[in-house]
């Protein structure tokens, strides 16, 4: 379908996107790589009257080492995180989640702000930076704010920030010697989109799992902790068996949805065994 008319700027900085944003107002909306947002205009299901384009503003892309955080640049795209070596070398599992998003086309035009912006809890990157405490910056005519990945994702499709802001990056601690990481993802042959997705953090210690970070795609209207999985991992044994164990909690709390894709139970089912292996790899056993 052909997408309703609507007005379409391409401010020169930030600060020019901010104010165009706020001249536009509520009918006013943020168009970075389109991935997400061509197919909501163009199936009629967002129809604003003005798209402010920060897609080419260079600074929103990239990654800087902040000492003990690495901040990505909003429009910093998922081949980006594939390929950016502070990205492998201290927050690896994102490079990882990157790589199974959709297809070459889609990584080279979609963005980790798009991503998280968009808030579908159908998303890998959400999960991810829940799991890894990120926290996300955003700027608006206000000024700048910081908001914790956990306050960051409100509702199907509803994220925190304001009509008037721009996501202009993600701070992401940098994860320290002893942690490993695995993002596991259920999904159809046919696409790349997560029936269940699982973004694992571990710290070994001594033959010991000391923590356990896990986030989870699609198990509810937002990304969310495997809080239950995560106490029951923390201590124990860094065994095959005793991860699987803990695992069995990782649907603890969900609200997963139903849909062609899968039941709730499954995708109950889904998270436990994909929490067991992602635990497992992420603790190297
Ligand atoms: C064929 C296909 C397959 C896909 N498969 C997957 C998959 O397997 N896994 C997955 O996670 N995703 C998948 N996606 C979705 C896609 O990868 C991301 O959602 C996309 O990269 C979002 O980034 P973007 O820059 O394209 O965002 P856009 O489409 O430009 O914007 C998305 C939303 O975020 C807002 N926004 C964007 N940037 C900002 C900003 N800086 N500040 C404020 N608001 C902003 C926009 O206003 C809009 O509401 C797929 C997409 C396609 C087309």
């Amino acid at each position: 379908m052909i997408p309703a008319q609507f007005d379409y700027v391409r401010p020169a900085t930030l600060d020019e996107a901010i104010q165009a944003l706020a001249d536009g107002g509520e009918d006013a909306k943020v168009i970075a790589g389109g991935q997400s947002l061509m197919p909501l205009l163009r199936l009629r299901l967002a129809y604003p009257e003005l798209l402010v384009d920060v897609g080419h503003l260079a600074e929103l892309r990239g990654v800087t080492d902040t000492g003990g955080a690495l901040l990505i640049g909003a429009r910093t795209t998922h081949y980006d995180l594939l390929h950016d070596p502070l990205i492998a070398e201290h927050c690896g599992i994102l490079a990882q989640t990157a790589a199974t998003v959709a297809d070459p086309a889609v990584r080279h035009r979609g963005t980790l702000g798009g991503s998280l912006a968009h808030g579908d809890p159908a998303g890998d990157l959400p999960a991810v930076v829940l799991a890894l405490d990120a926290t996300l910056i955003a700027r608006g005519p206000g000024g700048e704010r910081q908001i914790g990945a956990g306050d960051f994702f409100l509702d199907y499709l509803t994220t925190a920030l304001d009509a008037g802001e721009v996501l202009t990056g993600i701070s992401v601690p940098k994860l320290g010697p002893g942690w490993g990481y695995r993002y596991e993802k259920f999904h159809r042959t046919a696409q790349a989109w997560a029936t269940v997705g699982v973004a694992a953090l571990a710290r070994r210690s001594d033959g010991v799992l000391a923590e356990a970070r896990i986030g989870l795609t699609n198990m509810g209207t937002v990304p969310v902790r495997a809080s239950a999985a995560e106490a029951a991992a923390a201590g124990v044994e860094a065994s095959r068996a005793a991860l699987d164990g803990a695992a069995a909690y990782a649907a603890e709390g969900t609200q997963p949805p139903a849909d062609l894709h899968g039941a709730p139970d499954y995708r109950r089912h889904l998270a436990r065994v994909l929490t067991g292996r992602a635990l497992a790899a992420a603790a190297g056993v």
